[in-house]
């Protein structure tokens, strides 16, 4: 299967071919025919599994063919849960779109809105936003969205979880009810199919790693340890297999602010990206690990929502998320576009709930590794397993520690998960 078989025209075909694919991705063979047939679609989708092109390339070969030389109003609105995400969308819409002359403009907030009110004053066709500010706009006035002929809603579930609802479905009630409408989401709850029913027309389905799975390319481990010697693992094992790219999950701002600190004391280049950072310091900070000038990100769950991040080896979960669903979000950082990943997660006897959750979710269980030197002093571990790497000492200090198989630990049964539990502790 080529790109050439879906049906783009030769101008996205160029731009494709300038992007170095040589295939289309899973999503990516299912979702563009549908689209460019005009049809609504409900696709379950992570991030790395080429979601984007898959909607930005019909998206564009659609505006394209017929043309509204009005250009006044938005006539495609994307809406996402993050600016990184949506400057990432419209970064996309820019690469694909290269040579065709359609406009487009991202809106978000926690950047002066005057600038956006230029830009849409002086007319685009594809207007990326997330919902805060598009409902800013259009409080004032400054956008018109009477002329959306097709509605995308990225990473709905990540909306859903924000709590954007109830901009969402003030903007979807003054869309045309006669557009087409895509929608993304890695997980299926209940309201996103509420939402998914209430909106989409006769909708192809998409699922392409399957429903609440991990991406199979991802090598997953839990690594049962203390919670006060979780930082000093951590680095130990940055320096160990010298890694040299790592996004690492923390649940709160401060909890990221204070482990890129002690890592930053450690001698490891790092730094951290959360709600409370502008805009400017967070997009600094992206490029600057893309870039390779850091190497250890700490971000949260709502920060790092998005990120595109090509062939990121490492992602480390210094906390687990207490929404098992971020799990598969997190993990779904490494793995990408076929490349293989590895999502490790430092567990404390505390967290076994949310482990439990997140296995059940995955209907897998995650092997563990207890590493010599750092044994959990506290049960919960529920059992050992082979560990997979050899002796050696850390690259920083002397500390000459090891990896040996660990001596079967206590199992603890952990305690259900209740409502109240899994709702979002910290915010980020
Ligand atoms: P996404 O799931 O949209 O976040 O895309 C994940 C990554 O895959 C991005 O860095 C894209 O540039 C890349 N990508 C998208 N489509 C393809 C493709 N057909 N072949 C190779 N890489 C791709």
């Amino acid at each position: 299967m080529t790109f050439e078989h879906l049906g783009l025209s030769t101008d996205l075909l160029r731009a494709v071919a300038l992007q170095g694919y040589t295939e289309p991705t899973p999503i990516q063979q299912q979702a563009i025919p549908a689209i460019l047939q005009g049809q609504d679609v409900f696709a379950s989708a992570q991030t790395g599994t080429g979601k984007t092109a898959g909607f930005t390339l019909p998206l564009l070969q659609l505006l394209n063919i017929n043309p509204n030389h009005k250009h006044r109003h938005p006539r495609a609105l994307i809406l996402t849960p993050t600016r990184e995400l949506a400057d990432q969308v419209n970064e996309s819409v820019k690469t694909y779109g290269k040579f065709l002359s359609l406009k487009t403009a991202v809106v978000y907030g926690g950047v002066s809105i005057g600038p956006q009110i230029q830009t849409l004053r002086r007319g685009v066709e594809i207007l990326v936003a997330t919902p805060g500010r598009l409902i800013d706009h259009l409080g004032q006035k400054t956008v018109d969205l009477s002329q959306v002929e097709i509605l995308v809603l990225d990473e709905c579930d990540r909306m859903l979880d924000m709590g954007f609802i109830r901009d969402i479905r003030r903007i979807l009630a003054i869309l045309p009810p006669s557009r087409q409408t895509l929608m993304f989401s890695a997980t299926f709850s209940g309201e996103i199919q509420k939402l998914a029913n209430t909106l989409l027309k006769s909708p192809t389905l998409i699922e392409v790693a399957s429903r609440n799975t991990a991406a199979s390319q991802v090598e997953q481990m839990v690594y049962p340890v203390d919670r006060s010697r979780k930082r000093e693992l951590l680095s130990y094992m940055i320096g160990f297999h010298n890694w040299k790219q790592v996004l690492v999950f923390t649940r709160t701002k401060h909890g990221a602010n204070r482990l890129a600190e002690q890592l930053a004391q450690d001698g490891l280049k790092t730094t951290a990206i959360h709600g409370n950072k502008s805009q400017a310091a967070r997009t600094r900070a992206l490029k600057d690990f893309k870039d390779g000038k850091v190497r250890v990100l700490v971000a949260t769950d709502v920060a790092s929502r998005g990120l595109d991040i090509d062939q990121l080896p490492h992602v480390v979960n210094f906390e687990l998320p207490n929404v098992p669903e971020d799990y598969v979000h997190r993990i779904g950082r490494t793995g990408r576009a076929g490349k293989e990943g590895r999502a490790i997660s430092l567990v404390c006897s505390d967290e076994y709930a949310f482990l439990k959750s997140i296995e059940q979710l995955l209907n897998q269980r995650i092997p563990q590794h207890v590493i010599a030197g750092y044994e959990p002093t506290s049960p919960g571990s529920r059992g050992t397993e082979q560990p997979q790497h050899q002796r050696a000492n850390p690259v920083r200090g002397n500390r000459n520690h090891s990896q040996k198989q660990a001596p079967p630990t206590q199992s603890k049964k952990p305690k259900p998960v209740g409502n109240r539990d899994r709702k979002r502790l910290h915010t980020a």
